[in-house]
């Protein structure tokens, strides 16, 4: 099919399937406060991201994005009358996003990208307790565990859940120390472990001994 469609129709599709992800051009806009940290959510190497053009997938590099709107997908930025309230100083992704012709956008993914360590200040105190975080729970491995669900070891189900318990553990004992709000707890660790592992159909409960993962 043909598409006779060459400028924006404003109909605000692309902001409802996510905030973009962020780019090195995009730091002044951080430094300046057009967008402050509270509004922005650390995806993970490894992760399985929406990618605008491709769906779902594993992210291979870090990526910031702007936050969704509580429980929705829709940019916190987008507003159903008035579309982009921040139209001026919308991320480059933004201004690169064509929906009827992806070839600019197509080029910037995980290219130049914003890191948790290209926004905070070089001496922050967190910098090195999200490398901690890092250390005791990667998510590297989100694509194979996707892929094998029905066939994962015991083994491998113990780690998973034991992962899950330290995510949760080292968040508690952080936000504690460092008074973090969440918005900030989620740029700095990305979303908790079980969630992740709850995107791929895994059922979390709690029991007496902490966090139970069903298969
Ligand atoms: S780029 Fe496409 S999907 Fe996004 S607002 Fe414009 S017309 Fe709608
Ligand atoms: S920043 Fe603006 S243009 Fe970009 S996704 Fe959000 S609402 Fe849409």
């Amino acid at each position: 099919m043909t598409t006779t469609q060459t400028t924006c129709r404003k109909c605000g599709n692309c902001c409802k399937k996510g905030g973009p992800a962020l780019h090195t051009q995009d730091l002044p806009l951080i430094r300046n406060g057009k967008i402050p940290m509270s509004a922005l959510i650390t995806i993970r190497k490894g992760e399985l991201a929406h990618n605008p053009v491709t769906g779902l997938q594993q992210v291979s590099v870090e990526l910031v994005k702007i936050i969704g709107a509580g429980r929705q997908w829709n940019c916190c930025y987008y507003d159903e009358n008035d579309g982009c309230t921040i139209y001026d100083h919308r991320p480059h992704a933004c201004r690169l996003l064509k929906c009827w012709d992806t070839q600019d956008i197509l080029a910037i993914i995980e290219k130049d990208t914003l890191s948790r360590f290209d926004i905070l200040d070089p001496d922050d105190p967190l910098i090195p307790v999200i490398r901690e975080h890092e250390r005791i729970c990667p998510c590297d491995d989100l694509q194979e565990i996707r892929e094998n669900i029905g066939q994962l070891s015991d083994k491998k189900k113990k780690e998973l859940e034991k992962r899950v318990r330290d995510d949760l553990r080292f968040r508690t004992r952080i936000i504690a120390d460092y008074k973090l709000k969440l918005n900030k707890e989620l740029f700095c660790f990305g979303r908790p472990f079980f969630q992740l592992l709850q995107a791929l159909g895994v059922g979390v409960s709690e029991s007496g001994a902490g966090v139970v993962l069903r298969w």
